[in-house]
């Protein structure tokens, strides 16, 4: 059992095993679910319901105890114009962003059951996401999202100021599927101070690792993934074979999420980890490189877990094949793309 480090709770992160075992059919309607509502996203909720209210009965499947997301949303949209956080008159495409808890990319609106959304919501009132997690059974946390949408969420550097949304109630810890042709793993994240990544990112990422992997650059290889953020590329590259991964972010919520991942994908990674330093009383924000974990096979390290500065890293990394640099889209990577230009030639930025 994986405790939460969120929420503190034994059923909120599940092993990667267990995920990946249930997850085609996780969000698929069963034989008995009602036909889905299919609602125009713009029209105002009084007028989809036809003067009817919501609760967490209305088109509730009674076999799989399942209803579909516009319900979902449509019952958060109710609560919020009680609340008055939304205009009367508003459609289900003012409520937010919703996050299956479990993202993989699928073909067809899902069926939600119980804690299987996160919410990313604007104007969102404390109180009135508590009453949304209270009163909605599919909605695990209600995360509000602080400025520009197309703002990442996280750190751009270690010098800047970091951007994070706000957990108003419930917990933010969702995962996502990474997928590769030589296999797939479960990346959890602390969904308010992690970068929001949606399916086409995370397929252009797993592509670059594919590249890799054909020219010879990661079965064997020593792979440094400087801004590791959660741990997908750095992880994966552990699963496709390279001898030694070398993770490293300057952000704490990114590593408390890359010592959290290895313990989920353990099974699938056959590695034992050790932590070294607990990361608790460690500053927001990384500078000194410091040793926080070690993954080993046998006698074998295969992955380790930096906290710290990108550039300062290069100091402690002695063998390098790869380097992975993974910036948001805003930054600029040339000046850490010279530093490690000095310890290989296979410098790739993401
Ligand atoms: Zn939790
Ligand atoms: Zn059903």
């Amino acid at each position: 059992m994986i405790m939460c480090p969120t929420c503190g709770g034994p059923d909120c992160i599940r092993p990667a095993e267990d995920v990946l075992d249930s997850i085609y059919q996780m969000y698929m309607a069963c034989p008995e679910c009602p036909p889905e509502p299919g609602w125009d996203k713009q029209v105002p909720l009084a007028a989809l319901l036809h003067g009817e209210t919501v609760d967490e009965n209305t088109l509730l499947c009674s076999s799989c105890r399942r209803r579909p997301l516009d319900v979902v949303m449509a019952h958060v949209l109710a609560v919020m114009l009680e609340h008055g956080d939304r205009e009367e008159g508003a459609g289900l495409a003012l409520v937010g962003t919703p996050l299956i808890s479990c993202g993989f990319p699928i073909m067809y609106p899902p069926r939600l059951g119980h804690g299987d959304l996160v919410l990313i919501a604007g104007n969102v009132r404390p109180d009135t996401a508590v009453d949304i997690v209270d009163r909605v059974p599919e909605v695990k946390g209600v995360v509000l999202r602080v400025g520009d949408q197309a703002k990442s969420v996280g750190i751009l550097d270690s010098g800047s100021q970091p951007h994070e949304y706000i957990l108003l109630a419930g917990c933010d810890m969702r995962c996502d599927v990474a997928q590769t042709a030589l296999g797939e793993l479960v990346i959890y994240k602390s969904q308010s101070s992690i970068h929001i990544e949606f399916p086409r990112e995370s397929g252009h990422k797993m592509n670059v690792l594919g590249k890799l992997d054909m020219e010879g650059l990661l079965a064997g290889r020593v792979v440094v993934d400087g801004m590791c953020g959660p741990g997908t590329l750095g992880l994966m590259a552990v699963l496709m074979g390279a001898d030694k991964v070398i993770l490293n972010d300057a952000w704490r919520p990114a590593i408390e999420n890359v010592l959290l991942n290895l313990e989920v994908n353990k099974g699938l990674l056959d590695v034992e980890v050790e932590r070294l330093v607990p990361t608790g009383d460690m500053p927001l924000i990384g500078d000194e490189t410091v040793l926080v974990a070690r993954a080993s096979r046998g006698s074998n390290t295969t992955a380790e877990v930096y906290f710290g500065d990108i550039r300062r890293l290069a100091d402690v990394v002695d063998d390098c094949d790869v380097c992975l640099i993974d910036t948001f889209p805003t930054a600029d990577p040339s000046g850490i793309r010279d530093i490690w230009l000095k310890k290989t030639p296979n410098v790739i930025v993401i």
